[in-house]
């Protein structure tokens, strides 16, 4: 087995109404750049497009271990430029994929919105899709626009999460994000709300809450301290060194980090039955029509790489009734 160093430490500031964690992917985050690379349709990622997704991947871990919600948490940009689309998924138990698709020249020094907002139509979504779901139940999902409150675009998805955050949940929240071809890592700070003794599963919105957003003290002098992590530091330090550089006037307590097996991790959710059922929702004509263009159907997974092969006799039994009683030959041929 492989081991497993990425990281996920969460910690309070003592006495005051503030919480942080701190995320770092290594292997996990190599391990979709390695798989991306090694495709041959697409090949690895132009810098600014790795580096922005290794920033989502960053944030959409540190989102799900910020909530208390049993499903995955997906983090989406739909972008209007040469990036049409970025988004990770991290599922319950901290397996992680992500995938982006470009279909455009991305200049080396490219900005956020000359990826993804070039004529203010980029947007971004955080879905929340529950493990178990009641019948008719949608999964939850909040969409935000790539720009400020002023109509100016936002260059770092750090200011677009922030921006989401409060307007979502009524959160004051400083995220500092960062990627390269080795790490993912985030740093998010969150004032927690003053009122239901702290019971995050409950509802968030209050007046007391309200009235302080961006006002709280403490919440404001240790998102000043955090917004100075440069880059470089968040890419390169560990964390008990990230940490003390910070916030060491502070009296920080850590809680056990998520290592080993429960840390962030590869983990890719398609299957052949997935793929089948994305068949199916083509229809028979569809399918047919494949088949005689090219001899078999063939779908390959964006997050992972697999490719999911299907001949005639497979496609004809993905349209066959389940219980089985109708005689095969009378689908695709
Ligand atoms: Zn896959």
């Amino acid at each position: 087995m492989e081991q497993c160093v990425s990281e996920v430490h969460k910690f309070l500031f003592d006495g005051l109404p503030v919480r942080g964690v701190l995320v770092r992917l290594t292997d996990a985050w190599v391990e979709i750049l390695r798989r991306r690379a090694s495709s041959g349709a697409s090949g690895a990622y132009p810098l600014p497009v790795q580096n922005l997704l290794g920033e989502m991947v960053a944030a959409a871990t540190l989102m799900q271990s910020n909530i208390k919600f049993n499903g995955s948490l997906i983090l989406q940009v739909f972008g209007d430029g040469p990036v049409k689309l970025a988004v990770v998924e991290v599922m319950p138990n901290f397996g992680v994929r992500a995938t982006a698709t470009v279909l455009g020249e991305v200049a080396p020094e490219a900005t956020l919105s000359a990826m993804v907002n070039v004529n203010n139509e980029g947007k971004c979504a955080i879905t929340l899709d529950p493990q178990t779901r009641f019948p008719g139940q949608q999964p939850y999902q909040g969409v935000v626009p790539l720009f400020d409150d002023e109509h100016e675009k936002l260059e770092k998805l750090s200011d677009v999460l922030e921006h989401y955050m409060l307007q979502s949940e009524q959160l004051d929240t400083t995220l500092v994000l960062a990627a390269d071809g080795e790490v993912a890592a985030g740093l998010l700070i969150q004032r927690l709300p003053m009122a239901g003794s702290g019971n995050l599963a409950g509802s968030m919105v209050s007046q007391e809450n309200e009235d302080e957003i961006g006002v709280n003290e403490h919440y404001n002098r240790i998102a000043i301290l955090a917004s100075t992590l440069k880059r470089e530091e968040l890419l390169t330090l560990d964390v008990d060194t990230i940490l003390r550089r910070l916030f060491w006037e502070e009296s920080i307590t850590r809680f056990e980090p998520l290592t080993g097996d429960e840390a962030p991790h590869f983990s890719c959710t398609c299957s052949r039955e997935r793929v089948s059922n994305m068949i199916l929702g083509l229809g028979v004509a569809e399918a047919e029509s494949i088949i005689a263009e090219r001899g078999d159907i063939e779908v390959g997974c964006e997050f992972c790489g697999i490719k999911y092969h299907f001949d005639p006799i497979d496609a004809a039994q993905i349209f066959l009734p389940k219980e089985g009683m109708v005689p095969p030959g009378s689908g695709v041929q």
